[in-house]
């Protein structure tokens, strides 16, 4: 039977990434060589790195002045990072969800943390909106989309202080306008590679700034100077990355990702709204993710969450165990799931549905 896969992350990748990687864990590049056995040194890994950097440059469009950087350690590293590098006096941080809120705790060792608005009042179902940032932070960090609660930010904001983005999980499903961030980052393992490589897009007028001492591997500039090469990058990871970025590409770029991924959510969010059996866990449809689809069973039929559960995992639905926080169900729907998967998943609730009315 086909399986439909919604994992939240690590996550659907698309099929000539595996295809692609899995060659080249058996001969990379003609080399005769795996692509695990090869020095990170050798030229054919130099030219990943490089056509790596170079495309998600071209595809997310970034103006000079910024570079861009594939480390380990994951996003929760760059939770601290972040302030090692940029945070002098006060930060101000939006907390939107799990991982903002643990951004901000590895910001309180560095210096002052504002949390200029938390939706913690209503389990995160919703962004906050209204809020200032006092001008006198190093910098605003937002979570754009809360991979966990199912809610996202799908704007560019107009700050009056420098804007950091964790971008983990809806890195690539949407032209951004990178000129309106100072740094972004995110773990590659939901919308681009398997798990084990971080990436970071840093405006460099940023650092360097302040004067504490940042240990070697923490400091980016480390990093810039020796072209993500200062130590042994995930070699793996990365190629696997470059193959997900020529399918981008190969298939419209950003532009058409995002409308691709707006008739998914429509698709699913409709008929969770539609299906008396089902709703949605977050109230205002802006604030619904596009990457992360979360809903319950409707007041009336709570009891048959593992029914539908069991059901759907008998029609080849994978990975639709909502988090642990909010219960019910998430149906992560990256880019590399089609659109038929989608609909393989309507199908499921409206037949589930006739079945217990
Ligand atoms: C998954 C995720 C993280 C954590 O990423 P790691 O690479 O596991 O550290 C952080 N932020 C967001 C938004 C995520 O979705």
């Amino acid at each position: 039977m086909k399986k439909h896969n919604f994992y939240a992350g690590p996550s659907i990748l698309p099929q000539v990434t595996i295809e692609e990687t899995a060659k080249a864990v058996i001969n990379f590049a003609g080399t005769g060589l795996s692509i695990m056995e090869i020095s990170h040194r050798s030229k054919e890994v130099i030219a990943v790195m490089d056509e790596t950097v170079a495309l998600f440059k071209e595809l997310l469009n970034i103006p000079e002045g910024y570079k861009v950087l594939f480390l380990g350690g994951g996003a929760s590293t760059q939770f601290l990072m972040v302030p090692y590098n940029l945070l002098n006096g006060k930060a101000a941080y939006l907390v939107t969800g799990g991982w903002a809120s643990k951004a901000a705790k590895e910001a309180k060792n560095f210096g002052e943390v504002i949390e200029i608005a938390s939706s913690k009042d209503k389990n995160y179902n919703y962004i906050p909106r209204g809020w200032k940032v006092p001008s006198d932070v190093d910098y605003l960090h937002i979570t754009t989309n809360n991979t966990l609660y199912g809610t996202e930010i799908r704007e560019d904001f107009d700050v009056n202080v420098p804007l950091v983005a964790d971008m983990s999980s809806d890195i690539f499903s949407r032209p951004v306008d990178i000129s309106k961030y100072a740094l972004i980052y995110g773990g590659a393992q939901k919308n681009l590679a398997p798990a084990g490589i971080t990436f970071v897009i840093v405006r460099e007028d940023m650092l360097g700034k302040l004067n504490r001492h940042i240990p070697t591997m923490m400091d980016y500039r480390t990093h810039i100077e020796a072209d993500s090469m200062f130590n042994t990058p995930p070699v793996l990871p990365l190629f696997a990355a470059l193959q997900t970025l020529k399918w981008l590409k190969a298939n419209g770029g950003l532009k058409a990702m995002e409308k691709v991924n707006l008739e998914k959510a429509k698709l699913l969010y409709d008929e969770i709204e539609r299906n008396k059996l089902f709703k949605c866990t977050i109230p205002d449809p802006k604030d619904r993710s596009i990457m992360n689809i979360c809903f319950v069973m409707n007041d009336n039929y709570k009891d048959l969450e593992d029914a539908f559960m069991d059901f759907a995992k008998s029609k080849g639905m994978i990975g639709i165990k909502g988090h642990r926080s909010t219960g019910g169900f998430r149906a992560s729907t990256y880019n590399a799931l089609p659109k038929e998967s989608v609909q393989a998943l309507v199908d499921c609730m409206k037949e589930f549905e006739q079945i217990k009315s």
